[in-house]
């Protein structure tokens, strides 16, 4: 279930900045998804032609969500599935429970899903004593860690290799793996070896979506491991877990959020794997599952549609705003206390559980805007927060001094005379005392600013003047 920790997330962050393995981490994986999000991007001219089509199908798609739905309802079951509505995770998570039971499962084999996530179905379902097993290798890390995922593409992107190597160890022993592996191959190996058996022994296996085809009554995912393909057709029954707001009309319109999706996650063409789930098995087929259950989620995405914070339901789960994020490069995924992190789940965790519950999370933005610009559906996060941050003022969840000092700042932003005699007063006489060091490292009232970093020395003279002296002659 969606728990955000709010009041813990200045506890976290100061956890986090002071982790030296977290700090390693995300140190190395934000330079390598952003170098390879460019490259994807630098080499498809039609790029920004294609972000304006993909945002133009969610948007359509969203107007006209209730029809889709119902036709997405019908097509499942044309097609032999089924569709369960869930306006709460506790109704998603009794439907996938009821279908276990049904199907007198015991083990359970999952796909990467962030919905199953945002319903807890793993505790749900260990809650009534059937073993869920994570297949996707990120997400079995975390799931051996006992952790939640940072990172909405990438789980376990917080983790070391050293880290994993120590896990490993630590639960793969008593299964019969001795030695003690170092390198990335031979882990990812030994894990291959134990989810292997697991894969076999499922009774049921649940999956996310990254979209729902209208035209088709197919789930779609991405994967690059294969995992998502095993999960979906080596068990009995399958259940796709997904919010309402997957649904894509068309395979062509599919194909398009496709060509975005990967670019924008791990800069690749296309995933390794893209797998359509189309109903059960039919007469003939291979392979493939004797039940197939779609469970839909709203949650709260209702309501978005219906508010200013409808835009957020374009988003298709791709990663980029965390990759892009400083304050998420920073801090990594855990400090959020969310399922979702980084500024799309900074939006998406207020807009969910309730902006009471989570008053820090739009405040933890620089306002830099790179998000909006690498977003593949174009979605104005940074707009979005700013809705946030009003809300927050008018039902008065900011504190007393916040509101004090930003009634001070009206005050003489209203006044650009008052303001720029302030401002001049202001900068020049910190240039005095900063004479020569050029910058300051404590600073009166700005105490958590010159914690964490050096507070630049003003030159003397405001931009304005600078800019006025310029102009004369
Ligand atoms: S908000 Fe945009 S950039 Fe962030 S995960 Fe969603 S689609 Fe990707």
């Amino acid at each position: 279930m969606m728990k955000p920790a709010p009041i813990q997330f200045e506890q976290n962050v100061r956890r986090a900045l002071g982790n030296a393995g977290l700090q390693r981490a995300m140190a190395r994986a934000k330079s390598g998804f952003i170098d390879k999000r460019r490259a994807a991007v630098s080499a498809l001219p039609e790029f920004e032609a294609l972000r304006e089509q993909a945002a133009a199908i969610k948007a359509h798609t969203l107007e006209n969500l209730a029809d889709y739905l119902e036709q997405f309802e019908s097509q499942v079951h044309a097609t032999g599935g089924q569709v369960h509505w869930a306006r709460t995770p506790e109704e998603a998570c009794e439907a996938v429970l009821a279908i276990c039971h049904k199907a007198g499962a015991r083990t359970v084999t999952k796909g990467k899903t962030m919905a199953g996530e945002e319903i807890g179905v793993n505790q749900a379902l260990s809650e009534a004593g059937i073993e869920p097993v994570e297949t996707d290798l990120g997400e079995y890390i975390i799931q051996l860690a006992g952790e939640r995922p940072s990172h909405i593409i990438a789980p376990a992107v917080h983790k070391t290799r050293e880290e994993v190597s120590e896990l490993f160890h630590h639960h793969h022993q008593p299964l019969g793996f001795n030695d003690r592996l170092r390198e990335i191959p031979e882990l990812v190996d030994q894990a291959r070896k134990v989810l292997r058996g697991r894969f076999l022994q499922a009774d049921v296996g649940i999956t996310g979506a990254n979209f729902l085809v209208v035209e088709t009554g197919s789930s779609v995912i991405v994967t690059n491991e294969g995992n998502g393909d095993l999960t979906a057709t080596l068990p009995r029954v399958h259940i796709v877990i997904a919010g309402i707001e997957k649904i894509v009309p068309t395979l062509a319109d599919t194909a398009v959020l496709l060509r975005v999706l990967a670019r924008s996650a791990t800069g690749q063409e296309m995933s390794a794997y893209t797998t359509f789930s189309t109903g059960p098995r039919r007469d003939g087929d291979l392979d493939g599952p004797e039940e197939f259950h779609v469970v839909l989620i709203d949650n709260g995405r209702i309501d978005m549609l219906g508010n200013e914070f409808r835009d957020m339901l374009r988003c298709i789960r791709c990663g980029a705003c965390l990759n892009h994020c400083p304050v998420y490069g920073a801090i990594g995924g855990h400090a959020y206390g969310s399922v979702y992190p980084g500024p799309m789940g900074a939006i998406l965790t207020p807009a969910i559980a309730g902006l009471e519950e989570s008053r820090d999370l739009p405040q933890a933005c620089t306002l830099n805007g790179r998000c909006n610009s690498v977003c593949p559906v174009k979605i104005p996060l940074t707009s979005l927060l700013r809705a946030l941050r009003s809300r927050q003022w008018d039902l008065k969840l900011v504190t007393q001094r916040s509101r004090y000092l930003l009634r001070i700042w009206a005050f003489v932003a209203k006044r650009p005379r008052l303001y720029h005699w302030m401002a001049r007063l202001g900068i020049g006489l910190l240039g005095r005392i900063a004479r020569g060091k050029g910058r300051f490292t404590a600073l009166p009232f700005a105490g958590a600013w010159t914690g964490a970093r050096d507070f630049p020395a003003p030159q003397g003279i405001t931009f304005q003047h600078a800019w006025k002296k310029q102009k004369l002659p």
